[in-house]
């Protein structure tokens, strides 16, 4: 076949419209992944300038436009963080991608505060910081991106994130994607940049450039001590280790329930789930029961001795106290595949191990996040109170009780002091699973932000015009 029995034009046109296809897609790409912070710093800048010249309904576009994408690819992001990860449950990722999605507010829960009187009119605005550095964790990797996403992009801010190394592919997949959607509703690309290589020295590299205003660090008490010591604002979303409480006036069988449930989700990986159970004694057997009836282990004395040489880790500090960590490997794993690990091999379909303890112990004291459960038995109300706010150590994260006394619910509420006190449902009801209410995957305890919202993403302006436009 020689040139000329070629449609020349058809060919030419194919060349042409490849050759764009491939720009596009190598500009995307490589404008929401860079290789260095400043040059993250610089993108991102002139992003959030040019966000600033567009209108309010125009950021609105873009917050549905991410919430339609990752609906629809809730399921590939599940899957993909779960394989890279190694950790937690596909089907849980799912509902926690989409509960981002969906329940995080958006520009529309800025408000304008103002007052008026003989002097004019005031008004304060909640403007944007300019761009925020996120740091991001590797149990809800994509929850946090999507939900950071949209409350700080809301506000009219754009983000670098540092995601965490093993969720880096993941977490950058998922940005991509948002980016995308934004492009496509004549957004600039860059408003949600990733890092190529993603570490805990970029992490602090964000903390020090000048050219971040605002920082959120997600995570534990190492990130969130060290945006807090930076110099610059930082939102801090620490640890948690949520009580949950079953006292003997509680619904036994739905508390068995709602236990497994909460603090089963996800392989017992969200910072808000239930990691130690406290019961009042005449009602523990029939907790025991029900939670095995609801797809439990119970452990034996030999078996929690076995878990505990290989799940807890036992370090000493300078000062000679013993501290315990969760042992890597195990953190976010399936029930069964822990147990097998020490010799047991369970037929049935199990969701969480339950292993009796006392309240000292490593489990009960430790942020463990794995589905095996530490029980603890208590003689009463009091003594339940007290160990739950042993085990939570100032967190002021979480907890959770089961009970019908008003009096006993208000009493723990007082002595935990959590951000959120979920009374007679899972522990998920309380960032919007079944319960009412926004949901956040940025909970910040330690600075105050409590379920953070594109509210804490602002800085209030005030404008003030004198002796006019007071109507009245
Ligand atoms: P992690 O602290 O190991 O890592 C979180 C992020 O911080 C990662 O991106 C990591 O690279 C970075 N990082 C860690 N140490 C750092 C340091 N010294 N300086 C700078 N950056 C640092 O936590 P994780 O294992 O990814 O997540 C689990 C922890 O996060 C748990 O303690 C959990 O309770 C907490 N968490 C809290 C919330 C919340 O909203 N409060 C939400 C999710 C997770």
């Amino acid at each position: 076949m020689s040139i000329a029995d070629l449609d020349v034009d058809k060919l030419v046109s194919q060349i042409i419209l490849e050759v764009k296809k491939r720009n596009t897609e190598g500009t995307r790409a490589s404008s929401v992944v860079y290789n260095s912070v400043s040059a993250a710093v610089e993108a991102a800048t002139k992003a959030q300038k040019e966000v600033m010249q567009q209108s309010i309904e125009q950021r609105k576009k873009y917050v549905e436009a991410i919430r339609l994408t990752i609906i629809k690819n809730a399921e590939m992001l599940a899957e993909m963080t779960v394989k890279e990860s190694g950790m937690g449950i596909v089907a849980d990722k799912v509902i926690k991608n989409k509960l981002a999605a969906n329940k995080t507010p958006g520009p529309e829960i800025l408000k304008t505060e103002a007052c008026s009187g003989d002097r004019g009119l005031t008004i304060v605005e909640m403007a944007p910081f300019g761009v925020i550095g996120a740091i991001t964790p590797v149990t809800n990797p994509i929850a946090t991106i999507v939900n950071n996403s949209i409350g700080m992009l809301s506000a009219g801010n754009s983000v670098i994130f540092s995601v965490h190394p093993n969720a880096k592919e993941s977490s950058k997949k998922a940005i991509e994607l948002m980016n995308e959607a934004i492009v496509e509703k004549g957004g600039p690309p860059s408003l949600l940049c990733s890092l190529a290589t993603p570490s805990i020295e970029t992490a602090q590299e964000l903390m020090h450039h000048p050219g971040i205003n605002l920082l959120t660090a997600t995570g534990g008490p190492g990130v969130v001590k060290a945006a807090l010591s930076c110099g610059k604002k930082a939102i801090g979303a620490g640890a948690g280790n949520p009580p949950v409480i079953v006292d003997e006036t509680a619904d036994i069988e739905k508390a068995a329930r709602d236990i497994i449930a909460g603090g089963s989700f996800d392989n017992n990986l969200p910072c808000i789930t239930e990691k130690c159970i406290i019961v009042v004694g005449q009602v523990a057997d029939k907790l025991l029961s029900n939670m095995e009836k609801n797809k439990a282990y119970l452990a034996s004395k030999e078996e929690i001795k076995a878990l505990e040489k290989i799940l807890a880790i036992e370090t000493q500090e300078e000062s000679g106290k013993i501290k315990y960590s969760p042992n890597k490997k195990y953190v976010g794993k399936d029930a069964k595949y822990i147990l097998k690990e020490i010799g047991v091999n369970v037929q049935r379909e199990i969701k969480a191990v339950i292993t009796e303890v006392e309240g000292s112990h490593p489990f009960a004291i430790t942020e463990m996040m794995m589905p095996v459960l530490p029980l603890v038995q208590v003689k009463n109300i009091d003594k339940a109170i007290a160990l739950g706010v042993e085990v939570e150590q100032n967190n002021k994260h979480t907890a959770v009780i089961h009970s019908k006394n008003v009096d006993n619910m208000t009493s723990f509420a007082r002595a935990i002091q959590t951000t959120i006190f979920v009374k007679n449902a899972p522990s998920y009801a309380g960032i919007g699973v079944g319960g009412e209410g926004y949901t956040t995957f940025t909970i910040a305890g330690p600075t105050g932000e409590g379920l953070t919202t594109a509210r804490d993403y602002t800085r209030k302006r005030r404008c003030v015009l004198v002796d006019a436009l007071s109507i009245v």
